[in-house]
């Protein structure tokens, strides 16, 4: 606030720092005249703290403001008082940032492992090609309704019977000639209850909701099997 009124303006901030600074040398440099004793140490560092507990009726303040070296040791307490706020300020500041960049970082790492773990969690599906055509040439039999999600899928294939146990290679195409591979894996056959099945884990998240093949290729045979296939991509509707 100004002596000036309740506004204060530059032009007036600028007067009073000037008329501050005037005072300040004059007594600096001992054209005053101080009224009673030297105040002790920590009367001085009250004034510098600007603590409201001194009243500005106080007779040592009057003095202390006319008074060569108490002005000087004010002066000094001030600045010592500045450095210690800037240096607090900064530690808070540096602080708020560390704790700042630490939620950050967590919320990252939540947000990212949390579609990770909704986008990689594979969807089961099973499929069974026990009834259908083996025999090589002869057309596979339409599968029922096989219908895979556009989507990361954990696929067991019960493979056609009479299949051979050993390695298969797996693959979704576009075509019937294995053109435009969407997902390819290889998988060792299993026998459970008299069934060769093969398993494993297919990404089928870049198939768009379509007709795909799903061909199976047996190591030794190298002739592979198409079986059609519909994937549906649910996330676009
Ligand atoms: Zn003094």
């Amino acid at each position: 606030m100004s002596v000036f009124g309740r506004k204060s303006s530059r032009a007036e901030d600028r007067f009073e720092a000037w008329l501050k600074r005037m005072h300040q040398e004059r007594v600096l440099s001992g054209e005053t005249e101080p009224a009673g004793p030297c105040p002790d140490e920590a009367f001085l560092r009250g004034v510098a703290r600007r603590a409201k507990t001194i009243p500005l009726s106080d007779p040592r303040i009057d003095h202390a403001a006319n008074c060569a070296n108490c002005l000087n040791r004010i002066l000094a307490m001030r600045q010592d008082i500045r450095a210690e706020r800037r240096k607090l300020a900064f530690g808070v500041a540096a602080a708020c940032l560390v704790v700042i960049a630490g939620v950050a970082g967590w919320s990252r790492y939540e947000m990212h492992h949390r579609q990770t773990m909704a986008s990689v969690a594979p969807v089961s599906a099973t499929v069974d090609l026990w009834n259908t055509g083996t025999y090589r040439g002869e057309q596979p039999g339409e599968l029922q309704s096989v219908l895979l999600p556009s989507a990361p899928v954990r696929l067991t294939i019960i493979l056609p019977r009479f299949s051979s146990p050993g390695q298969y290679l797996v693959a979704v195409t576009r075509d019937q000639s294995g053109n435009g591979v969407i997902a390819e894996g290889l998988a060792s056959a299993t026998a459970s209850n008299g069934q060769e099945r093969v398993s494993l884990d297919l990404d089928l998240r870049s198939a768009k909701t379509g007709s795909y093949f799903l061909s199976t290729t047996h190591e030794q045979d190298q002739a592979a099997y198409y079986y059609p296939l519909h994937i549906e991509d649910r996330t676009s509707k």
